[in-house]
């Protein structure tokens, strides 16, 4: 990751949202989370003929793939690696569900032309998010989103925002903050 050093930044509260990277940032400084990078990977690729294209989200259970239907484009995503927080995209990755997707739709979609993508899932033992405050007063966390982190984004960020503010929050922290992990 290349990173751009713009000097220091102060602040009255400071938020931890970095995926999995809040190990790196964190653990020296006593914050101990279990978050682990999870890889997963997913292809895109133009329809080529709609008739035979998924017209909406269909699960692969056998293969653990997502198959999705963007506008006209087909996003097929999932996989599970670990494989330490290596974003490298290398081609077995993307193989197997582009011979999913070939499979399953070979006249759906135009697999000359596909766009594969590499990600890090943010993950706890229990699957659950870590929100909320550390042992440090001004300092919080919002990480642990694992598979589902665009869906959440919104509603744990403005838990998090409300728990920073000092507001009555609206969802419940209870078993979600990073107290359950102190021994
Ligand atoms: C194939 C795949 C498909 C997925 N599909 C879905 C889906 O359909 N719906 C869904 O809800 N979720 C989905 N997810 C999960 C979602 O991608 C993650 O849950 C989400 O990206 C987690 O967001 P995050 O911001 O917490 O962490 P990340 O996305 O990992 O972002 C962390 C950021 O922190 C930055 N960073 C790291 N260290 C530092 C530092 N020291 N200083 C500053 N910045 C730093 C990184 O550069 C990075 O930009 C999918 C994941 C994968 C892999």
């Amino acid at each position: 990751m290349d990173t751009e050093i713009a000097g220091r930044i102060t602040g009255d509260a400071y938020v931890c949202a970095m995926g999995s990277y809040v190990v790196d940032v964190l653990n020296p400084i006593g914050v101990k989370l279990p978050v682990y990078p999870v890889k997963g990977h997913s292809v895109t690729i133009q329809v080529a003929d709609d008739r035979f294209a998924p017209q909406s989200t269909i699960m692969d259970e056998a293969h653990k793939v997502a198959i999705t239907r963007l506008g006209d484009r087909i996003r097929v995503a999932g996989q599970a690696e670990i494989a330490g927080y290596s974003n490298r995209l290398g081609p077995h990755a993307t193989d197997t569900v582009k011979h999913l997707i070939g499979d399953l739709f070979p006249r759906g979609g135009d697999l000359s032309r596909a766009e594969g993508w590499t990600g890090l899932r943010p993950m706890t033992p229990d699957g659950t998010s870590v929100l909320g405050p550390t042992q440090y007063d001004n300092l919080f966390v919002n990480t642990g989103h694992g598979t589902l982190g665009w869906t959440m984004a919104c509603g744990s960020s403005r838990a998090v925002a409300d728990v920073v503010l000092g507001k009555t929050h609206e969802i419940s922290l209870d078993g979600l903050t990073a107290a359950r992990y102190v021994r």
